[in-house]
C-alpha cells in the first residue's frame, strides 16, 4: 500500500500553495476518478489536496447572459439546474447520460473535465502505454481498440477517446475555463483546454503546474436555439459513448440559420465540428444537409482494426440527433 499526505484547503490560494509542495500532488474533489486510479496504482499521488471546503459550489447567471459554474458543482446539481435544463438542454442531457446516479451525485464539474481515459491498457498498469509511461508504446494500436478508442484526433502514440459526455456539450455551447495558479488567475478557451495526444499523450490539458480549475463560464445561449445530445453505446445506462453528438440549431422556418455541433466517443478530445456547422447554415433542415454535415465531420477519420464502425456510427449520431432536434 502506498501512503500519501492529506491536506485540506480553505481557500483556492491555500490549495494552490499546498499543491506546489510536491510534483506528485493531486487535487481531490469528488474523487470518483482519483480514488479509482489510486486504488489500481495508476495514479500515485504523494500529497492529496482536498478542495471540498472551497466556496465553489454555486451556479450563477451573469449580467451578460453567461452562466458561471463553480468547479465543485456536482454533475447532478448542474444537470438539474432549471437554467441548464431550459437554456442548455444538451448539457443537461449529456450529463444525465453519463455514469450512474451515485457517481453523478459525487462527481464535480471540474472533475468531469479532468477525468482520465478509459483505455484498458492505461488502467491495467502493466501494458505499454505512452500516456501512463511516456515512451513505452501504445498497446491499443495493434491491440483491442473497439470501444474506447478514437478515429478523430489520433496520433501514432495514443488513440484513446476522451470519456466525458458533459465536455462534448460544453464544446458545442462554447465556454471559458477559469483557473488559479501560482502566477494568479487566467482563462482558457474550452476548445483549447484538452490537448490532442500528438507526440505527448501524457499531456492531457492546458493547465500549468499546480493550477486549479475554479469555474467554467458557459457562453450565453443563442437566441431562439434548441439543443440536444444523442449518445450511442453498447447498453443504455452506465456505459461510455461509442459515438455521440451535441447539436444546437436555430431555425427560420425550415432553414438553419445557426448551428453548433460537437462529437464524443469518436475523438481523443471533445470534438467541435466547425466545418460541418458551416455546411448546415443556410440549408433546409433535412436528410441532405444532415448527411453532408456528417460526411464532413467524419472526413478525416483514421480507423483502427476494430473501430472502423465508428465512422458510420459517428455520422448516424449526427444525422439522428439533427433529425430529432429539427422535427
Ligand atoms: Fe495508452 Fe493511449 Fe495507447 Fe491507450 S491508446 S494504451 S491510453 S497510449
Amino acid at each position: 500500500m502506498r501512503t500519501f499526505a492529506y491536506s485540506p484547503a480553505g481557500t483556492s490560494g491555500d490549495a494552490v500553495a499546498s499543491h506546489s509542495r510536491s510534483v506528485a500532488a493531486s487535487y481531490l474533489a469528488g474523487g470518483t476518478s482519483l480514488l479509482d486510479l489510486a486504488k489500481i496504482d495508476v495514479m500515485r499521488p504523494d500529497l492529496v489536496v482536498d478542495i471540498n471546503r472551497l466556496p465553489l459550489k454555486k451556479i450563477e447567471k451573469l449580467s451578460d447572459g453567461r452562466l458561471k459554474i463553480g468547479a465543485l458543482v456536482t454533475n447532478t446539481d448542474l444537470a438539474q439546474h432549471p437554467v441548464v435544463k431550459s437554456d442548455y438542454t444538451s448539457l443537461s442531457q449529456a450529463i444525465l447520460s453519463g455514469a450512474s446516479t451515485q457517481l453523478r451525485n459525487k462527481a464535480t464539474t471540474a472533475g468531469n473535465i479532468m477525468q482520465r481515459v478509459r483505455c484498458s491498457y492505461f488502467r491495467d498498469g502493466v501494458s505499454p502505454c505512452n500516456k501512463r509511461e511516456p515512451g513505452s508504446g501504445c498497446a491499443a494500436i495493434g491491440g483491442l481498440n473497439r470501444s474506447v478508442h478514437a478515429v478523430l484526433g489520433v496520433s501514432d502514440n495514443c488513440i484513446a477517446t476522451h470519456p466525458s459526455d458533459m465536455c462534448v456539450a460544453m464544446a458545442a455551447i462554447g465556454a471559458r475555463i477559469l483557473v488559479e495558479g501560482p502566477e494568479g488567475q487566467r482563462e482558457i478557451d474550452f476548445l483549447d483546454f484538452h490537448l490532442l495526444p500528438g507526440d505527448t499523450p501524457d499531456r492531457e490539458h492546458a493547465l500549468k503546474p499546480d493550477e486549479l480549475i475554479t469555474h467554467v463560464i458557459l457562453d450565453a445561449p443563442i437566441g431562439g436555439s434548441r439543443s440536444s445530445y444523442l449518445k450511442l453505446r453498447d447498453r443504455t445506462s452506465y456505459q461510455f459513448s461509442l459515438a455521440s453528438s451535441a447539436a444546437i440549431v436555430v431555425l427560420d422556418g425550415n432553414i438553419i440559420t445557426n448551428a453548433r455541433l460537437a462529437l464524443g466517443g469518436v475523438s481523443t478530445k471533445p470534438w467541435r465540428a466547425k466545418e460541418a456547422e458551416m455546411v448546415l447554415v443556410g440549408q433546409a433542415a433535412g436528410p441532405s444537409a444532415f448527411a453532408q454535415a456528417a460526411d464532413i465531420a467524419m472526413r478525416d477519420a483514421k480507423p483502427q482494426a476494430h473501430n472502423a464502425y465508428k465512422v458510420p456510427l459517428g455520422k448516424q449520431a449526427i444525422i439522428r440527433n439533427l433529425r430529432n432536434l429539427t422535427a
